[in-house]
């Protein structure tokens, strides 16, 4: 599937149209000041020369695409009742808010744009070929349509906020330059999910035999170091991540141990407390409980109100590790979609680049196939190349690697 098509130039006629057009709102030389009741809680929405701050957190240019608004799951998050504005304003600042204070926010992220389509999978979030400031969170309608029948629409709301949450901190986390651990990425992910209080029914806390198993194994490995270490644990972790390259020195540095071993003092105390006694607290404090008018009840009053809650079973729900080799697997297909090498740069790092993502899409992929998609990834003057001396596509993948890296160090040495 994702051979099928070569990658496209990278021409400014490849910039989707609204792109192209930078200035989103009027701009105005005196900040105007909107402020409204939520809740308890007063929002400051400020508007400086087109750019919103909302409590004092800078919210990037913001855009929705739906690819078949007719799908079934396209249907379903329009019917969900949620307010898609409210929804993606406030993962943002959610996510800032849980991960950094205003000094420290990131300012790098310039657009985040949610592409609604078909497709296998749940959820990802990749950079923009033209630059990855510009990020891209694809969801899955067939994956929302399936949850909204297993459970008979009751879990819609809560899986289209807490997919769209755990997406928005891949857009705003460090990542140890890509090198990060996986697990310790999803979990981060998922523990910002768990505090904003969109926990699916399936999570339970103790699960999982390593604190890198990801996703809310991983999360609730770190309320539990939280617990212990206070609330900037987890901000702490990822502001560790932004300026080295990642180590499990990381744990070591932060809290003087091991991750196996605080991992075991994990698992210990969570035999020694049941999870009743744990979610009751956790209940009472999710930080995004309060940011979030639109938000369902948590999973624990829709016990208490609806008798019916326990026909919600999700049945074909991927274990942890699936969902996380899927989303690996989704961002790695999506990258080699946009690699190109036009002989310009460094062809060893594109090589590598290409071979690393082969290895985590599919580390046997055959020879054909790699050939296939590096023919695919060449542009201008290396394909032209090609085109000459290997005319009727005879040449193997490990032949034209070699000679094109022999040849690219005289012709395209940068
Ligand atoms: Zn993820």
């Amino acid at each position: 599937m994702y051979m099928s098509q070569p990658p496209r130039p990278r021409t400014s006629s490849t910039i989707p149209p609204i792109l192209q057009q930078t200035s989103r709102l009027d701009s105005s030389d005196n900040p105007e000041i909107m402020s409204c009741e939520e809740e308890e809680n007063v929002v400051i929405v400020v508007q400086e020369k087109g750019v919103i701050f909302k409590n004092g957190w800078r919210v990037p240019l913001i855009r929705l695409r739906f690819n078949d608004v007719c799908d079934d799951g396209s249907r379903v998050i329009l019917g969900s009742g949620l307010n898609l504005h409210d929804v993606l304003v406030d993962a943002v600042v959610g996510v800032l808010d849980a991960l950094y204070t205003p000094d420290t926010a990131p300012d790098n992220v310039r657009s985040v744009t949610l592409i609604i389509r078909n497709m296998d999978g749940v959820a990802y979030t990749t950079g923009m070929d033209i630059d990855d400031d510009h990020k891209e969170i694809h969801f899955s309608t067939e994956y929302i349509a399936g949850v909204h029948e297993r459970s008979k629409g009751k879990q819609d709301k809560q899986e289209i906020l807490g997919v769209i949450r755990h997406e928005m901190v891949h857009c705003f986390q460090y990542n140890a330059f890509g090198g990060a651990n996986g697990g310790l990425i999803e979990g981060i992910a998922d523990w910002v999910r768990y505090k904003a209080g969109f926990r699916p029914p399936h999570w339970h806390r103790g699960e999982g035999d390593q604190w890198d198993n990801g996703y809310e194994r991983t999360a609730y490995f770190l309320l539990w170091l939280e617990e212990q270490y206070g609330p900037e644990t987890v901000p702490r972790i990822n502001g560790w991540m932004k300026k080295r390259r990642y180590s499990d020195k990381l744990f070591i540095d932060l809290f003087n141990e091991k991750p196996e071993e605080l991992f075991k003092r994990y698992k210990k105390w969570c035999e020694e407390h049941s999870e009743e006694e744990v979610c009751g607290a956790d209940q009472d404090s999710p930080a995004g409980e309060k940011e979030d008018p639109s938000e369902p009840s948590s999973p624990k009053n829709e016990e208490e109100n609806n008798e019916d809650n326990n026909s919600y079973v999700e049945v074909s729900n991927p274990s942890p590790e699936d969902w996380q080799v899927s989303e690996a697997k989704l961002v790695a297909r999506d990258r080699l979609n946009k690699l190109a090498y036009d002989g310009t740069g460094s062809f060893k790092r594109f090589i590598n680049s290409f071979e690393g993502l082969i290895e985590v899409l599919d580390p046997k992929m055959s020879e054909k196939e790699r050939r296939l998609l590096l023919v695919t990834a060449l542009q201008g003057n290396p394909l032209t190349w090609l085109d000459n001396i290997d005319p009727d596509d005879e040449l193997e993948y490990p032949e034209i690697k070699t000679i094109l890296e022999a040849n690219t160090s005289v012709s395209y040495k940068s």
